[in-house]
């Protein structure tokens, strides 16, 4: 068995402008592909070939002797669930039933949003920012590099690539730029409401 790049759920050209076709075709073309070629070839004729991505990413978080292994299988997932948390019809107003989980975690949504882009903000070189289920609750966390929230025992409702091969070729250096895009226009709350469903069942 081996993994495949899953396919982007809209065109290349889709979230033009906010974020460009030339920037999908690096990141989805060249990264994400790269992490599942690199995956395939580091579990190749080892146990763990024959485990979901999921389980993967479980047996390998915070063994330092798998941390190759660890590193692509998530990126391949957080690279998945990145494109699914964007739509070119994005942002606007979440569902009531995701609006009255904000307002009771954060206050409300402007505040949800100042909360999720200084996560993004202050996240120091490469990571993402999330929007995660824990206990009933929804909370914002960073993570450095690949790590995720499957890795803690939490469930990603969102997230946000702030590794600079994201933004770079549309914003440059300017990360706020991309955040502020990011969480105006691009937000797929149809799929943050699907998330949050399967947390609360699982
Ligand atoms: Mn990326």
């Amino acid at each position: 068995m081996s993994f495949k790049l899953p396919e982007l759920p809209y065109d290349l050209s889709a979230l033009e402008p906010h974020i460009s076709a030339r920037t999908l075709e690096f990141h989805y073309g060249k990264h994400h592909q790269g992490y599942v070629t690199k995956l395939n070839e580091l579990v190749q004729g080892q146990d763990l070939e024959n485990f979901s991505l999921e389980e993967i990413i479980k047996r390998t978080a915070g063994d330092n002797s798998k941390i190759a292994i660890f590193n692509n299988a998530a990126q391949v997932w957080n690279h998945t669930f990145y494109w699914h948390c964007m739509t070119p019809q994005g942002s606007g107003l979440p569902s009531p039933a995701i609006k009255a989980k904000i307002d009771d975690s954060f206050g409300n949504l402007e505040q949800f949003k100042k909360e999720f882009k200084e996560a993004a903000m202050t996240q120091f070189g490469s990571g993402w920012a999330w929007l995660i289920a824990d206990q009933g609750k929804l909370k914002i966390i960073k993570t450095g590099n690949a790590d995720l929230p499957l890795a803690h025992g939490q469930h990603a409702l969102l997230t946000c690539d702030v590794w600079e091969h994201a933004y770079y070729l549309d914003y440059q250096n300017r990360r706020m730029d991309y955040v502020d895009i990011f969480m105006n226009q691009l937000i797929n709350w149809d799929f943050v409401e699907q998330n949050y469903t399967h947390a609360t069942k699982a």
